[in-house]
């Protein structure tokens, strides 16, 4: 009964992210209860493990005491605080400090905000001052990668390259560009590593040359890109676009908004490839989901050169939440939790993922198996010589998402017919087999469904 009226005022009043509206209201909310470790419960009492730990961002699993506790301390000694009139709080201060203390590289200086979107924005404001500062004003032109996702802000989508976020919405802007991905299943430069690394290579140079180097900013690249389908670059690739950028000079942007926080085993997906880049953006496993909140990191360089051009004058950009207490001092405890455990344990229980979704590969529908970590993808296809996708006529992405969510299991199920998964690190080896045992399930039932064979 309540659940029914609270489909009603979801269907009347609540817009939904990144949703088609109309089919929304046709099917109605699924509305979630609540949780615990990986799973979660619906309001029907239906239980599932979370194999997506929410939008890839409840790293440390539901219920957690202590970030539940960490953060009610927090509500009740200071629930806000500005950092506007040079003010601040202790957990602000003390999380910046901690991050800066284990980031690649010199990326010692830190400025919070709210998630995603508004960090990859606030990387763009500064890198535009920067210049500035430099007094190449004329070092505007920003470039990304196809399948690339950056947020849902202006500017962030128009870094990202997913036409989803482009249409109708009068994006990408003139100064934002794309080179091909490397995604490696569907790479027309092949599938071998260092083709595809010298392909992206030519492609970034080649931008480079037609924009004129004089004239680029910065280049934008996920260690793992995740929403355009989990496409992961051959070892080495990171590192190889990284020097190109320093030889280009060009400043090099790092957006582990998915990939940071233990995601593909390292705090930071970008020490395993040994990159330091110029800035990097941070949200989701910062404060595991349990607060809103993201981080710009900057080197010293990008940091300085700002400060001294802007000398008395203030920096103008500031977000009423920047730096909130109560999210930072969550991000504190979540920190805590990586290296008492929960890191170690991802790596054991990504290892495992990684496994059981291969085990998957010889399935009659399993094109591509990919992966790092607890970061993993199923592409599917009808024809796995030929690398035909399912057909999108029978929204197969929507099915297989029903029929796991029935089976017991939430994944993200791309547009592609591409299935991912981002299980929190919490989860036990029990879980991890159930991940893997459900998936099966869900494809043997949709190798059955004439529809989308
Ligand atoms: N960058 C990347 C790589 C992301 O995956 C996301 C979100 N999925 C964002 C930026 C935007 O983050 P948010 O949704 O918190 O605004």
């Amino acid at each position: 009964m309540l659940s029914n009226s609270l489909v009603e005022l979801d269907r009347a009043h609540l817009v939904h992210p990144v949703a088609s509206y109309r089919g929304h209201e046709r099917r109605g909310v699924r509305v979630l209860k609540s949780g615990s470790g990986a799973t979660i419960t619906d309001a029907s009492g239906r239980r599932l493990i979370d194999g997506f730990a929410g939008l890839w961002c409840v790293n440390a699993g539901y219920g957690q005491n202590s970030i539940v506790e960490a953060a009610t301390r927090q509500l009740r000694e200071l629930p806000y605080a500005t950092g506007y009139f040079g003010l601040g709080s202790e957990p602000a201060i003390r999380l910046a400090a901690e991050l800066a203390e284990r980031a690649p590289g010199d990326l010692n200086h830190v400025y919070f905000t709210l998630g995603g979107s508004d960090a990859v924005d606030s990387t763009v404001r500064f890198i535009r001052y920067y210049y500035n500062a430099k007094g190449l004003p004329q070092k505007d032109q920003f470039i990304s990668i196809e399948q690339g996702y950056h947020g849902s802000s202006t500017v962030g989508a128009g870094l990202t390259a997913l036409p989803a976020f482009h249409a109708g919405f009068g994006v990408p802007l003139d100064w934002q560009h794309k080179i091909p991905s490397h995604y490696a299943y569907r790479n027309p430069a092949g599938s071998d590593p260092q083709a595809i690394i010298a392909a992206s290579l030519t492609a970034l140079r080649g931008k480079v040359d037609e924009l004129g180097a004089d004239r680029v900013a910065a280049f934008y690249a996920e260690p793992i890109q995740g929403s355009g389908g989990v496409l992961v670059p051959p070892p080495g690739w990171m590192k190889a676009m990284r020097h190109l950028c320093s030889e280009l000079d060009i400043l090099f942007v790092a957006d582990e908004v998915i990939t940071g926080f233990g995601r593909t085993g390292p705090l930071f997906a970008c020490s395993e490839d040994g990159v330091i880049p110029d800035l990097m953006t941070v949200a989701k496993g910062l404060t595991s989901g349990y607060a809103p909140m993201g981080a710009v990191l900057m080197s010293d360089d990008v940091y300085d050169t700002i400060a001294d051009g802007a000398g008395a004058s203030a920096v103008g950009h500031g977000y009423t939440y920047s730096a909130h207490p109560v999210s930072a001092a969550i991000g504190l405890e979540v920190l805590r939790l990586y290296e008492a455990g929960l890191l170690e344990n991802g790596r054991k229980a990504g290892a495992r993922l990684m496994e059981g979704l291969r085990s998957l590969s010889e399935h009659p529908l399993v094109g591509d198996v990919r992966g790092r970590g607890m970061l993993a993808a199923i592409e599917l296809v009808v024809d796995k010589e030929r690398k035909i996708p399912l057909p999108a006529s029978a929204d197969p992405s929507r099915r297989i998402f029903d029929r796991a969510w029935d089976n017991g299991l939430v994944i993200r199920a791309f547009g592609n017919g591409v299935l991912g998964y981002a299980p929190p690190l919490c989860c036990t080896h029990d879980e991890i087999d159930a991940i893997v045992e459900r998936t099966r399930m869900t494809l043997d039932q949709t190798l059955e469904d004439p529809d989308v064979r």
